[in-house]
């Protein structure tokens, strides 16, 4: 018998080359989601994502596009369509990191950050949310479509030097919480992932340098640096049935990071 939670489903995960999102990638894959795997410019993290998605026993589809791009995010989900036929998951994944003290922070960082943080979850729930209304549902239906936001723990821990990166998550979780609050009614569930501090590229300096790392580990009451597996477990589950009752919240995947007080 098949005990899979999301055979049948199809998900497009963004920036999903490297970190976090191949591996919520590769969650979702083997719980039976057939995965649009999004890169910008690392076509070949993408394919590792992809031999691992077929690894774990599921298809994959790689599309490149610039999520702060309206046109590029339009293409994406037309050839996602193209491919697999419709989408039931979206994951906003794809982020950046430029930090700057404020007064050195010129607005091309600050509006970099924005664009792809939060302008990219905007254009990619948009066109999500429509694929998703073109599906019959009723009262006791199970959701028709999920959105699932990586944020981060700096959606309510602020951090100085990071002003736009911060500003771009607070976004995401007040996003996430208006967007499910818009769309329930339409069986159409939002939620969002905040992760602390995760082992991948965006914050490789940090956790590879062992003072670093021990410096690290005193803001993390679980001791351990967390890893991209831990994200795409929740995520799985966010994506399940299995919670069908939870939209508009945010779960933060942290070792318990947000528990010290500030
Ligand atoms: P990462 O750098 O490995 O992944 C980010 C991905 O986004 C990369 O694959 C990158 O190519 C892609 N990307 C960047 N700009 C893009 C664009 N314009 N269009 C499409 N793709 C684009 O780092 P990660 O840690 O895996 O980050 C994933 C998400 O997790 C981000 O939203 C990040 O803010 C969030 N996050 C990470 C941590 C952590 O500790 N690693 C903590 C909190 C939140």
């Amino acid at each position: 018998m098949n005990n899979h939670k999301l055979s049948d489903k199809v998900a497009l995960v963004t920036g999903a080359s490297s970190g976090i999102g191949s591996a919520i990638a590769i969650e979702l894959a083997k719980e039976g989601a057939r995965v649009v795997i999004n890169y910008r410019s690392d076509e070949k993290g993408a394919e590792a994502t992809l031999s691992k998605v077929k690894e774990a026993g599921s298809e994959g589809y790689i599309v490149q596009a610039d999520v702060s791009k309206e046109e590029d995010v339009s293409k994406m989900f037309d050839a996602a369509r193209n491919q697999f036929g419709t989408i039931d998951i979206l994951v906003n994944n794809a982020g950046i990191q430029q930090d700057d003290a404020m007064v050195e922070m010129s607005l091309t960082e600050w509006q970099r950050v924005i664009d792809v943080n939060l302008t990219g979850y905007f254009l990619c729930s948009r066109q999500a949310i429509k694929e998703f209304l073109k599906r019959e549902c009723d009262a006791a239906s199970k959701a028709i479509g999920k959105i699932i936001c990586v944020s981060s723990v700096h959606d309510i821990i602020p951090w100085a030097g990071h002003v736009n990166y911060a500003a771009s998550k607070g976004g995401v979780l007040m996003f996430t919480k208006s967007l499910a609050l818009e769309v329930a009614s339409k069986k159409i569930r939002v939620n969002a992932i905040s992760p602390g501090a995760i082992k991948t590229d965006i914050n490789a300096e940090v956790w590879s340098d062992p003072q670093k790392a021990q410096e690290l580990l005193k803001l993390i009451p679980y001791k351990r640096i967390g890893d991209p597996e831990d994200v795409g477990k929740v995520a799985a589950w966010l994506a399940s049935d299995d919670s069908d009752y939870v939209t508009g919240t945010t779960i933060y995947v942290d070792g318990g990071m947000t528990l010290y007080p500030g």
